[in-house]
């Protein structure tokens, strides 16, 4: 049994998330490998309890066909989940009623590009806030935060840009997490008055 992470008071979910955060007891790891597993060969499971329930074969396709698998593939790693499920906050929320689904979309696209589309993005690793626009929230849930997590999750190497067909697979997972957490958008956004 591996427990890692800060708890919020009395049960309340982690005030603050690490990447390398893990609760192995109830099945949610962590797949972000170390130098020691990289040296063993031992890449492939959770870096605390070794279980490797992902096929990264099938989630390194880049499939969206098969992206129901990767969503389920995500959520057993500790970082993802968290983000799967929290709470978001309401300026996010706010932000993504006002753009709507087209817009965020957009929006989206062009903040992939940004923070992690060029050879060597700027502050890799540490790009993407974890609060105050749906789209972070979305990036850390689908491993698209930085290229490091596109490196284990998605299997695109570092140091290169990445391809306009992989722009848009990522902007596709992240539209997935914003249909799945905020269903009730518009399709062109509507009026919502400042907090
Ligand atoms: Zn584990
Ligand atoms: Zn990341």
């Amino acid at each position: 049994m591996f427990v890692q992470h800060a708890m919020g008071p009395d049960g309340c979910p982690p005030i603050r998330v690490k990447c390398t955060d893990a609760d192995c007891a109830h099945d949610l790891h962590c797949f972000l490998e170390n130098k020691k597993m990289i040296r063993e060969g031992k890449k492939d499971g959770c870096r605390y309890c070794g279980v490797r329930p992902v096929d990264w074969a099938r989630v390194h396709q880049r499939n969206f066909d098969d992206v129901a698998y990767t969503i389920r593939s995500l959520n057993q790693e500790f970082i993802r989940y968290h983000f799967w499920h929290v709470a978001i906050d309401q300026r996010a929320i706010n932000h993504a009623r006002r753009k709507g689904r087209v817009g965020i979309r957009e929006a989206a696209e062009h903040r992939l590009r940004k923070s992690v589309g060029s050879e060597h993005p700027f502050r890799d690793g540490r790009q993407t806030p974890f609060e105050g626009n749906i789209i972070y929230y979305a990036q850390h849930a689908t491993a698209t935060c930085c290229r490091n997590c596109i490196y284990e999750w998605h299997n695109v190497p570092k140091g290169r840009t990445l391809t306009e067909e992989e722009i848009r697979y990522f902007t596709n997972l992240v539209k997935v997490y914003i249909n799945c957490r905020l269903p009730d958008l518009t399709e062109t956004g509507e009026y919502v008055p400042h907090l």
